[in-house]
């Protein structure tokens, strides 16, 4: 399909998803991310730029919880005039159209993880903690303490109270690439972990 046909289809779909608490993100590299809610999280290449391809991100939004009305909006006659096209048409001028577009972007599995990746999501971080500047530690209430894993090198922050040394508050940074699209147990981890490093 052409590109300007790829966009609408774009277009009309973030229109689809994001009443349904999808945002639509555009990673350095120029590829998409599609987090829904509860952090499920899509990718696909800049612009599925065939037919299959959209139907092939579309399939997998729909096993992530997405709904579609239509099968393939293209199809459907156009019911606004092209003046009546809203911002999203705009926000997606940033969509990077220079590399030539392969298949939709696999899936991504466990096994292409790196290394520490796969044991930490097979058996947990390795946490180590620090404490960072002064300046960026004295929060009204508590200390902040950064933990860093020795391994895959995501960040956590702990807000401790210092007294009863309870934690009030916490937030993670995950290195990128640690997240795969869709829900995975743990198993497939320790799976994974095991074809790599028990013969
Ligand atoms: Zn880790």
């Amino acid at each position: 399909m052409p590109a300007s046909s790829a966009v609408k289809d774009l277009a009309a779909l973030e229109r689809q998803l994001r009443p349904q608490g999808w945002a639509v993100e555009r990673t350095r590299n120029g590829h998409l991310r599609f987090v829904g809610p509860n952090d499920v999280v899509v990718t696909s290449s800049s612009t599925p730029s065939d037919t299959r391809s959209m139907r092939n991100l579309k399939a997998r939004l729909k096993r992530s919880g997405a709904t579609f009305s239509a099968p393939t909006p293209r199809r459907r006659p156009r019911r606004t005039p092209r003046v009546a096209e809203p911002e999203v048409a705009e926000a997606l001028v940033l969509v990077p159209h220079a590399e030539p577009e392969p298949e939709a972007e696999p899936e991504r599995t466990p096994a292409d993880l790196s290394n520490p990746m796969v044991t930490c999501r097979a058996y947990g971080h390795a946490w180590e903690p620090t404490l960072p500047d002064e300046e960026d530690r004295a929060p009204a209430f508590g200390v902040l303490v950064l933990m860093k894993c020795l391994r895959c090198e995501s960040l956590r922050r702990d807000l401790v109270a210092r007294h009863s040394g309870a934690v009030r508050s916490r937030s993670y940074v995950y290195p990128e690439g640690f997240h795969l699209a869709g829900r995975h147990e743990r198993g497939e981890f320790r799976a994974e972990w095991l074809d790599r490093f028990v013969t």
